[in-house]
Formats: C-alpha cells, sequence, structure tokens
C-alpha cells in the first residue's frame, strides 16, 4: 500500500480555516471525531470521491446520505442541467411542486399534504411548530442520541456532530428554549408511558428517529414504535417521524413502511432533493392545513420548492419507483455488513454490528449497542484508527463513530469485496 499524500487538502484546509470557522462549513466534516486533516474533494463519480491531490476513494458517506444512486448519475445531471437552463429559481408555483409531492405522496401513504422547504433542520423546525399550534400545547418530547438538525429547542442529548463534539447541550440557546423539551432515552417505552401519564395532554408531539442515524445506526426495539403510535393515540399527541435519513432510504416507503407503523407528520430531507438542498415534512391533510396560507401557524421560504432542487428530487424518486433497486441495495449492503462482522470476529475485535437496508454501522463496542447510553460506551479511539486506516487504502468512512455507513446503488460487488479485504488489514492494526 501507497501511502496517499494529501498535501493539497493540508494547504487548503489551513487557507478554510483562515474565513471559515474551523474550515467547515459543518463540524462533522472537521475531522474532530477522528483526528487529522479532512480531505477536500474535487469531484464524485459513481461510489467514488476524488479529493484535491487526486486520490480516490470508495465513498461510504454519500454526502451523509442523500446520494443513494451515487455521484454525478447521468440521468440526474442531465435533468439537472436542462432545469438550470430554464432558470433557477422563480418565488412562484411550478408544477414541479406538484410532481414531487405526488412522487412522496405515493411511496408515504401517511403523507396526505406535504410542504417543501431547504433542509431537515427546517422541516422538522416547522414540523414541530405545526404540532404545538395543532393540538395548542407546548411540550415536545424527543429521545437523547436523535439528532433533528440544529433547531434550538432540539438541541438537547442530540445526536451527530453534536456527540462527535461532545456538546450535548449548545450554547447560544436560552434555557427559556429548552424547558418544553423532554429528552427521553431511545428505545424505552416505559420512560415514554411514565412522562405521558403524568403530563400526556400538555405534549404537543413526539419526534423520532424511528431508525436512529445519529448515533451510528441503533434500530427500534421490537414493539417500540408500535409503542409510541399507541401512546400518542391516547393521549392526542402527535407522533413525528423524522424520516430526514431514512425516507427512500431502508425502504421505498421508508421506516414507516418497513414497520408498518402510520406516523401522523414526517420530516424528510437528503434523497427526496437527489443531492440538491431540499428538506419537506407532510402528513395528515387536517393537521398540515394549519400551515399558512390555509391556517394560522407560519412558515415560508424565498427558495422553497425550487425548480432545480425539486427536479432533481423528481429525477432520484423515479428511478426508486422500481423495486430492483432496494433488493440490490439490500444485497450489497448485506454482502457489506457480513463482511465487516467476519473480519471482526476472525480477529477477535470486540465490535456490534447493526444493519437496516443500505444504513449500517459496525460500533466498536462488546456489549449490544440499543441506545445513546450504549452507544457512547463505544471506543472512539479504535474507530479513529479504523478510519484512518480504510481512508489511507482508499475508503472514506464517517468520520465519526456516531455516523452510518450509506451504501448505494453504484457500489459494486468489488468494491464491496475490496472494502472487506481492507478492513481485513486494518483490523489488525486496531
Ligand atoms: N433529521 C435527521 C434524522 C438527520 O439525519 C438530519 C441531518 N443529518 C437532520 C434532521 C437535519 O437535516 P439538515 O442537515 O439537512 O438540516
Amino acid at each position: 500500500m501507497s501511502k496517499i499524500i494529501t498535501e493539497k487538502s493540508k494547504k487548503a484546509f489551513l487557507d478554510a480555516q483562515s474565513v471559515i470557522p474551523g474550515g467547515v462549513n459543518s463540524p462533522v466534516r472537521a475531522f474532530g471525531g477522528v483526528g487529522g486533516t479532512p480531505i477536500f474533494i474535487k469531484s464524485g463519480s459513481g461510489c467514488c470521491l476524488t479529493d484535491i491531490d487526486g486520490n480516490r476513494y470508495v465513498d461510504y458517506v454519500g454526502s451523509w446520505g442523500p446520494l443513494i444512486l451515487g455521484h454525478a448519475d447521468p440521468r440526474i445531471v442531465k435533468r439537472v442541467n436542462e432545469a438550470v437552463a430554464n432558470g433557477t429559481s422563480y418565488g412562484a408555483p411550478t408544477e414541479l411542486e406538484i410532481q414531487l409531492a405526488k412522487l412522496v405522496k405515493e411511496a408515504m401513504p401517511s403523507i396526505e399534504k406535504i410542504r417543501m422547504v431547504n433542509s431537515g433542520t427546517e422541516a422538522t423546525m416547522s414540523a414541530i411548530r405545526l404540532a404545538r399550534g395543532h393540538t395548542k400545547r407546548d411540550e415536545v418530547i424527543k429521545f437523547e442520541g436523535c439528532y433533528h438538525g440544529h433547531v434550538d429547542s432540539l438541541l438537547v442529548q442530540a445526536g451527530s456532530g453534536a456527540t462527535t463534539l461532545g456538546m450535548p447541550n449548545s450554547p447560544g440557546i436560552p434555557g427559556d428554549f429548552v424547558k418544553h423539551t423532554i429528552s427521553l432515552p431511545y428505545n424505552n417505552i416505559d420512560a415514554v408511558n411514565e412522562v405521558c401519564s403524568r403530563r400526556g395532554n400538555e405534549i404537543a408531539c413526539i419526534i423520532v428517529e424511528a431508525v436512529a442515524g445519529n448515533m451510528g445506526v441503533v434500530p427500534p426495539a421490537k414493539n417500540y414504535l408500535a409503542g409510541l403510535r399507541e401512546i400518542t393515540k391516547k393521549y392526542g399527541i402527535v407522533l413525528i417521524f423524522d424520516e430526514v435519513m431514512t425516507g427512500f432510504r431502508v425502504a421505498h416507503g421508508g421506516v414507516q413502511a418497513l414497520y408498518n407503523i402510520t406516523p401522523d407528520l414526517t420530516t424528510l430531507g437528503k434523497i427526496i432533493g437527489g443531492g440538491l438542498p431540499v428538506g419537506a415534512y407532510g402528513g395528515k391533510k387536517e393537521i398540515m392545513d394549519g400551515i399558512s396560507p390555509v391556517g394560522p401557524v407560519y412558515q415560508a421560504g424565498t427558495l422553497s420548492g425550487n425548480p432545480v432542487a425539486m427536479t432533481a428530487g423528481i429525477a432520484t424518486l423515479e428511478i426508486l419507483k422500481d423495486n430492483a433497486v432496494y433488493k440490490g441495495l439490500e444485497e450489497r449492503s448485506k454482502q457489506l455488513a457480513a463482511g465487516m462482522e467476519k473480519v471482526c470476529n476472525d480477529a477477535n475485535i470486540p465490535a456490534y454490528h447493526t444493519r437496516v437496508g443500505s444504513m449500517l454501522c459496525t460500533f466498536f463496542t462488546s456489549k449490544p449497542v440499543v441506545d445513546y447510553a450504549t452507544a457512547k460506551l463505544c471506543d472512539t479511539g479504535r474507530y479513529a484508527k479504523f478510519f484512518h486506516g480504510m481512508l489511507e487504502r482508499g475508503f472514506y468512512f464517517a468520520p465519526s463513530q456516531f455516523e452510518a455507513v450509506f451504501v448505494s446503488t453504484v457500489h459494486g460487488e468489488k468494491e464491496i469485496n475490496d472494502t472487506i479485504a481492507a478492513f481485513g488489514e486494518v483490523v489488525k492494526t486496531l
């Protein structure tokens, strides 16, 4: 193995830090969780990234989930180019918005009406505002280790970068803004029952990553989601599935289809934008009609429903209608997960493996990971070694233990086998 050279990235990182806080526009990109210098990307094609030094990597980050079809899929690129030529923003309605709305609705029947926004954060922020407006209640239940974007009131015991950087609660958020947020352990239905039995009629909504993907990948325990559905029904609480990561990822219809549970509201992002900035929230018509201009709950956006982003989303979702896509993804993801598990077992490295569809995770811990507390027991030092070992061999995993591995439709059998072989070498250094 020849050591990769990243001189240009190192230089760019220094330069970036002089004009951008930490040199990055989203914290986890700075490699804080694993140390070292982030690689600066020049281009992406298929399942690979090329950095500015010319190194090529098999990419398992996929822009943190959106790129289920890989980088620069020619079918998407063509449609986006055509869209750009027609003008990039109008601030007026287009038929494209209807098309994307219908494609989402078809896949997720719980979504009767949908509103497009520009990010997952906007989607969750708007969904909880709507839930509060609808129920005329203030309290929100979220779960430790779940990340719903950087919404003030949801940055409490949040996963993803907040966990990587050890900042479960961010400064800059007045205590008054989070006093209505109740944070409970994930996968613990008794905790939800206990709170709701006392305060059920004060709670506007429960927001949950129905398959958690921001403390690593943590699937819901048996009957957990059904339990949430039952409790929320009983107390008139709006159940919000945050499917920003899982929507069109774990299955065409998301977690709600996979586990057959119908939430009241769903938040989406990532895949529905086909790699462009899109978020959305949708659900029951009678709740969604509470949004302005029909209802009194205000929410707006200059670039919401942007024609270029809508086009990328439409092109992506049209391709994902073919069930064969998910069959292929399942096969490859299974192959990768099984291979990584075998490598750990053969080398006697304690690890706990999870997978739901094409989201998977190798936790470096000997105990099962079922919630935030157990996720945090992982050996993050070992993860950092794993990360750098793989990077040096041309495999780009998330620079944090508390993130998912994403497989795309263009990760072929060869790339997966190469990945497992490289991990076989790296594991000896752990
Ligand atoms: N919800 C979930 C479940 C997410 O994974 C993310 C982002 N990783 C968000 C919300 C926030 O989305 P965005 O980064 O687009 O604001």
